[in-house]
């Protein structure tokens, strides 16, 4: 059980390298968080300062209302798993598991029952005289991952724990750890990935950090339905949304937008009547684009297209030095390519953006 709250916080390594800045964040017992952004925005940078094994420049860090930024990592309560599993080679799993609660002189009997208790929790008790040797990744991890459990911490911090694992490893493992919160609903979890996936199935919210700060904090599917950003937009979804130019030409609760490759495109996003002849970014995910005989937000050329089975990408002729445009039909459409297809979305899937920003959170 644990609340953590970051106000202000601000991190500058060595008096010269700033990283982060106004990091205000309330984070509350059972949820897991999921912090995503660009490699090197400083998400291990904030799990570190959280676990305490990296100073806080400035700003306070508490945990159940007290500030701990001068707590050591040992005194806070907190388990951190990292990317590399680092078990001791030398020790079976249930030496591995038991070794930090044998330094703290616990009773061997509360020993043996915190061990068996994680052990079962991740279905590792057929393998605990095992040395991590005879054991796949995905098995050592959730050693790794048990070696914080028999801890009983407030608080577990995971840097990008799966990102060593083979795909398929990713994908049972990523779903144990889900059931492992489940069975610990009074956690708290703080979860750092650069996998979509991970993100989108694990988190209760999502913390989007970009330029040493934070971008938007949501759901999951908050994140996904109403982006405050360009940036948010682009970061979150496979392939990447879409983004085309236009003009405001009708406004109201829907908004209509004059294409500027031609065509048109209706939004719900509402907007005022000032906002006639704003120039805006129209954004539509590739999975929300429709094929359409009639009014399309788009019409070009498939360059190239990949099946992947259960959907098909269309890549579009690039116009005017713009990135891709990529639409994701369902189904298995081989015979598009080369042709001139035109897409439309429904107005709840079209998003508006001005200098960046969703025209929502204006
Ligand atoms: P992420 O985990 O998001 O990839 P990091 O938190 O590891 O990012 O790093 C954020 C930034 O801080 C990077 O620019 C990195 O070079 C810098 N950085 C990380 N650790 C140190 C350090 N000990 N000294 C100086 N700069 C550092
Ligand atoms: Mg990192």
């Amino acid at each position: 059980m644990a609340n953590l709250k970051l106000t202000d916080v601000e991190k500058t390594y060595g008096g010269a390298v700033n990283v982060l800045n106004h990091i205000d964040l309330d984070i509350k017992t059972g949820e897991l968080i999921v912090f995503v952004g660009p490699s090197g925005c400083g998400k291990s940078t904030l799990l570190r300062m959280i676990a305490g094994l990296e100073k806080i420049t400035s700003g306070t860090l508490e945990i159940d209302g007290q500030v701990v930024n001068d707590v050591p990592p040992s005194q806070r309560g907190i388990a951190m798993v990292f990317q590399s599993y680092a078990l001791y080679p030398h020790m079976t799993v249930r030496e591995n598991m038991s070794f930090a609660l044998k330094i703290a002189k616990k009773p061997q009997d509360e020993i043996d029952a915190s061990v068996e208790r994680a052990a079962k929790m991740l279905q590792l008790d057929e393998y605990l005289d095992r040395l991590p040797k005879a054991l796949s990744g995905g098995q050592r991890q959730r050693v790794a991952i048990g070696r914080s459990i028999v801890r009983d911490p407030k608080v577990y911090l995971f840097d990008e724990p799966l990102s060593n694992l083979d795909a398929a490893l990713r994908v049972a493992t990523r779903i144990e750890i889900a059931q492992l919160k489940e069975k610990m609903p009074d956690s708290t979890m703080i979860y750092v990935t650069h996998d979509q996936v991970e993100a989108m199935t694990l988190a209760t919210r999502i913390v989007v950090l970009a330029n040493k700060g934070i971008a938007q904090v949501g759901s999951p599917l908050e994140l996904y339905e109403r982006p405050n950003s360009e940036f948010v937009a682009q970061f979150i979804g496979s392939p990447a949304m879409n983004l085309l130019p236009g003009e405001v030409v009708g406004t109201g609760p829907q908004t209509t937008v004059r294409m500027q490759r031609g065509g048109t495109a209706v939004s719900d996003y509402p907007t005022k009547d000032s906002d006639m002849g704003l120039k805006v970014n129209v954004g539509v995910r590739p999975e929300d684009m429709v094929e359409t005989t009639g009014d399309a937000i788009f019409e070009g050329k498939v360059d190239f297209i990949e099946a992947l089975g259960e959907v098909t990408l269309l890549y579009f002729e690039k116009q005017d030095n713009q990135a891709a445009v990529i639409g994701k039909l369902a189904g298995i459409h081989t015979d598009v390519r080369g042709k001139s297809v035109r897409l439309a979305a429904a107005p709840a899937k079209v998003h508006l953006f001005a200098n960046g920003v969703s025209l929502l959170y204006r």
